[in-house]
């Protein structure tokens, strides 16, 4: 529990992959850093995640996403040198397996789809290779023999999220990071004039004073309360069952990730595979149920029918964090020393060595080094838009009744 009357340049909200990549980057940098989490650290959606790398397989049709693929790759870029620094710091090599992903179709529509998806990659020069079956046979002889045909996305790899989760909490702890489990944030405090951030109060109402509030709180990062409606964030939760798989023969029936309608199969080195995971806006339940995991394993069988033999570790289900355009929200809140870092969606794992040098940047007043990808995920531009529908509705007519 935090002491009374506790203080630190900068309160973190919640004990994610993102605040705990923000937080050890923070103290890094000599800064006193806190961590509240109101459960087990590392235990929410980053738990879960299949940890996909994979900002060319998930790129998809629209501006949002093309300014999301910049983020993506710039991450996918740094993720070497962020495992190999993790693994450096804390002796946890957190599984990163740069084997590259390929695109799955089973038949002549799924077969037309991924070629209008190779033209999307190319037009963006994007490295992508259409295989035909027997090519793809090649790469993973476990695949049915009745596959159609496949893309390949060489640079799109995976870590293993729990090994990452463990290394991040490890290093926060060796670098003086504060970690403080089972305290819920109840809201963000600020000064009288209603302009800057004091703090956050804990449910009982225990405040812990600090110069910077970092809201990373995934899926609930819209529930903190204590903000002004102009300061609040759209955050909605989707979510994600997945299983987790062993092959009681080790590894080897799959070297790459298989991306498939309705799927993936993610192999980790020691044997253990993902396979993932279903896409629900149902609010904030965390129930499993039968439909969408069976979806899930028929797809799966179809393309691998050895995944029969695997036998069953797990079955999490996780709340990915979403906002309107399904990019994140990273930077400056509309309080003085408030800063957001979440909306990661799909894609936290991926953007979390990018998400944390941001935050960093925006800590250390050295944002101008960032400004154009902060200018993609700013927090501000959901209340440009808020703005923008409230003059929509002030300006439309008034209802003329006869
Ligand atoms: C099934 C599934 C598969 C996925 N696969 C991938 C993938 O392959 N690749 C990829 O890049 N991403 C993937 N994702 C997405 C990724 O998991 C998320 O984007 C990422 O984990 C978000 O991290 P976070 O730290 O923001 O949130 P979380 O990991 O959810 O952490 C938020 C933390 O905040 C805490 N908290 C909330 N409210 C409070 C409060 N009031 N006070 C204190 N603490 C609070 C929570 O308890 C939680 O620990 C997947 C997600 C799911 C569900």
């Amino acid at each position: 529990m935090p002491q009374h009357g506790q203080s630190a340049d900068v309160v973190v909200v919640g004990a994610g992959i993102i605040g705990l990549a923000a937080a050890w980057r923070a103290r890094q940098r000599g800064m006193a850093v806190t961590v509240l989490e109101r459960e087990v650290a590392g235990r929410a959606a980053s738990h879960v995640a299949a940890g996909m790398l994979a900002p060319v397989a998930e790129v998809e049709f629209g501006e949002d996403a093309r300014r999301g693929l910049a983020l993506g790759l710039r991450s996918a870029q740094m993720w070497p040198e962020f495992a190999a620094e993790l693994q450096a710091a804390t002796g946890i090599d957190v599984g990163l397996t740069q084997t590259g992903t390929l695109l799955i179709a089973r038949d002549g529509d799924q077969a037309r789809e991924l070629q209008r998806q190779l033209a999307l990659r190319d037009s963006l020069g994007l490295e992508t290779r259409r295989l035909r079956a027997s090519q793809a046979r090649e790469h993973e002889p476990a695949l049915t023999p009745t596959l159609h045909s496949a893309l390949e996305v060489p640079s799109d790899h995976a870590v293993d999220p729990r090994r990452v989760l463990d290394a991040l909490r490890e290093a926060c702890r060796a670098t003086g990071v504060e970690l403080h489990e089972h305290v819920r944030v109840a809201q963000v405090e600020s000064d009288r004039t209603g302009s800057r951030v004091t703090g956050v109060a804990l449910e009982d109402g225990w405040p812990i004073q600090a110069e910077r509030v970092l809201l990373a709180a995934g899926a609930w990062s819209g529930e903190i309360g204590g903000l002004p409606e102009r300061c609040s964030l759209p955050v909605r939760p989707v979510r994600g069952q997945i299983l987790r798989l062993r092959d009681p023969a080790g590894a080897g029936l799959v070297r790459h990730v298989l991306r498939f309608e309705g799927g993936y199969l993610v192999p980790r080195p020691d044997g253990r595979y993902a396979l993932g995971a279903t896409v629900e806006e149902r609010g904030f339940a965390l129930r499993t149920e039968l439909g969408g995991v069976y979806e899930l394993l028929r797809e799966a069988h179809q393309v691998v029918p050895g995944v029969s033999e695997l036998e069953i570790e797990e079955l999490c289900v996780g709340l990915r964090p979403g906002t309107p355009d399904n990019l994140p929200a990273i930077g400056q809140g509309a309080l003085g020393g408030l800063v957001w870092a979440t909306g990661h969606y799909r894609n936290g794992i991926l953007l979390a060595p990018l998400t944390a040098e941001l935050v960093l940047s925006l800590l250390a007043e050295e944002s101008s080094r960032h400004a154009e990808l902060l200018a993609t995920c700013s927090p501000l531009r959901f209340a440009e838009e808020r703005r923008q529908e409230g003059r929509h509705a002030t300006l439309s007519p008034p209802e003329v009744v006869t």
